[in-house]
């Protein structure tokens, strides 16, 4: 593998995260992709394309070797939802567990509630919020769906009916925010809230 081929696994500590899709309806000011980097620790991360099942499949390695298989990378992973739940089931089958790192916008951009098929195969989600208001997130994260605050609110509420462990996160120290107003927030719709430092990733 040469330095610039994309990567669709890689490993941190003890857990393999796998990169499914360089699409994104956020343009995250924050996200390292809209500030000249495409790499998480030695990776290359940018994915042009939507890999499909069977070639994420061929690289997942002896599933008993890892903590977890965590779906994350510079894209949101629900954008290939086909190949994430195939590739989850395929973890489970094999004993794994699964975790989708997510911007929460899966519902709004499929137009129907994914909850029951990622319920299916998925044991944690990690939502990131980001913003304790609408005008903070649209500053922040400058979706290209309308309705992507409300809609990623809604999905928070929804994902522990269907989820068991649901963490939803904000990052400390982006301009504006009130973590203290993001947890509240979380708190209220039944998940656990995790607090990020800016500039650390993974
Ligand atoms: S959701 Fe993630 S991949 Fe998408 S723009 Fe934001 S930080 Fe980047």
């Amino acid at each position: 593998m040469t330095d610039n081929q994309p990567t669709l696994v890689y490993d941190i500590r003890d857990s393999r995260y796998l990169n499914i899709t360089g699409r994104c309806t956020l343009r995250c000011q924050f996200c390292p992709k809209h500030n000249g980097s495409k790499q998480v620790h030695q990776y290359q991360l940018d994915l042009n394309r939507q890999p499909k099942a069977d070639e994420l499949i061929a690289q997942l390695g002896e599933v008993s070797k890892f903590d977890e298989y965590v779906f994350c990378g510079y894209g949101e992973p629900t954008l290939n939802l086909t190949s994430l739940l195939d590739v989850a089931k395929e973890i489970k089958q094999q004993g794994g567990k699964v975790r989708v790192n997510t911007d929460g916008l899966g519902n709004l951009f499929h137009k129907r509630n994914i909850l029951p098929e990622l319920a299916a195969c998925v044991d944690s989600l990690s939502i990131s919020l980001n913003a304790d208001t609408e005008a903070l997130y649209l500053q922040h994260c400058r979706p290209k769906l309308a309705g992507a605050y409300p809609a990623l609110l809604e999905f928070i509420k929804l994902a522990p009916q269907f989820i068991d462990d649901v963490q939803v996160s904000a990052i400390n120290g982006l301009e504006g925010v009130d973590i203290d107003a993001c947890r509240a927030l979380v708190e209220a719709r039944g998940a656990s809230f995790k607090q990020r430092e800016l500039d650390i990733v993974g």
